[in-house]
């Protein structure tokens, strides 16, 4: 009769995880399949670019396809979730073959965060960029892209998968190229080796096609002891986890809602910290303004080092 019992439980546990772990495992299996549409159009050679506000804010049919991909295959499994993509497109038109209906095991099988299991549906926002780093896609800085799909509750990530579709393209035909990152506050991230940023040292992370005298202003008041200069929020907050940035400091608007929320889900699994350049926290509800104007300020460690010493003149010109 125990036994009875046990089994019956385990099979009903089994048998209907959390919705906030279906949505993740799904999210990761979109993600690779998201990634392999990226590395398709690359290989096709015609990237169809669109300059959106200017030539510094593209669109490609990879930005396109990929928005579709994931919007349509987690709209089709979470019909009543809030999907907000990046892209304005202009037609919803979506061929089969771009829905991904698969999911991760392994994600299945982690428990669910107790605050998180009684999550619904019409209570979860996603935010979707398809292509983060598109400036740099066109330029072949391929390692800089990355997909990123966050996930909100009560206007907080709370879970985020970065996939990353050329990780490893430049270690040679063995290597296994991309990777997916996923992260849930209260279980941890996975998918890469987490690591501390050189004792010490101050390493600033920042953007490589968008800067401006406020930005560089910002970063030279840190009196930091190198600069690393990529495309992408997504990417920035991979140099923060693996240790090869001490702070992603970026005193500019122009990064939005869909471009730091997974970032920041998994940044905040590992214990890290992202705000705007004043030290407000990201909200994340389907009605926030998508530009985060108040620019992004975030770190593994050390974060109270990086906020206090934020001159306030660069605060001053960044109004949230
Ligand atoms: P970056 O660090 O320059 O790669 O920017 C991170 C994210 O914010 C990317 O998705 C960029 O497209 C976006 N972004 C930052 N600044 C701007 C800007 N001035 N115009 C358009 N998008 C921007
Ligand atoms: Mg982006
Ligand atoms: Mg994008």
């Amino acid at each position: 009769m125990y036994k009875f019992a046990f089994c019956f439980f385990s099979a009903f546990s089994m048998a209907s995880p959390a919705l906030l772990m279906r949505v993740v495992a799904s999210a990761y299996s979109v993600a690779e399949k998201a990634a392999t549409i990226v590395r398709n159009v690359m290989a096709a050679g015609d990237l169809a670019i669109v300059e959106k506000t200017g030539a510094n804010d593209l669109q490609t049919k990879a930005d396109r396809l990929v928005q579709m991909s994931i919007c349509a295959s987690l709209a089709r499994k979470f019909p009543k979730v809030t999907i907000i993509g990046e892209e304005e497109l202009t037609t919803d038109e979506v061929t089969e073959e771009l829905i991904e209906d698969g999911h991760c095991e392994e994600i299945l099988k982690r428990t669910c965060p107790a605050q998180y299991a009684g999550i619904k549906e019409e209570e979860l926002v996603i935010w979707v960029d398809p292509l983060d780093g598109t400036k740099e896609y066109t330029e072949g800085l391929l390692d800089h892209v990355t997909v990123l799909i966050g996930i909100a509750y009560g206007g907080k990530a709370i879970a985020g998968v970065i996939n990353q579709p050329y990780y490893n393209y430049e270690a040679g035909a063995d290597a296994v190229l991309g990777r997916t990152i996923w992260g849930v506050l209260g279980i941890g991230a996975f998918g890469f080796q987490l690591t501390e940023a050189p004792a010490g040292k101050h390493i600033i992370v920042t953007t490589r096609s968008h800067s401006s005298t406020l930005v560089n202003d910002c970063i030279s008041a840190l009196n930091p002891d190198s600069v690393i200069r990529v495309g992408g929020a997504g990417n920035k907050v991979i140099q923060l986890i693996e240790g090869k940035a001490s702070a992603y400091v970026f005193a500019s608007p122009g990064c939005k809602k869909w471009d730091t929320c997974a970032p920041e889900a998994i940044l905040h699994a590992v214990g890290g910290k992202i705000t705007d350049i004043h030290g407000n926290s990201f909200q994340y509800n389907k009605e926030v303004k998508h530009m985060n104007s108040a620019g992004v300020l975030a770190t593994l460690r050390n974060y109270d080092y990086y906020a206090s010493r934020i001159p306030n003149t660069v605060k001053q010109s960044l109004m949230p």
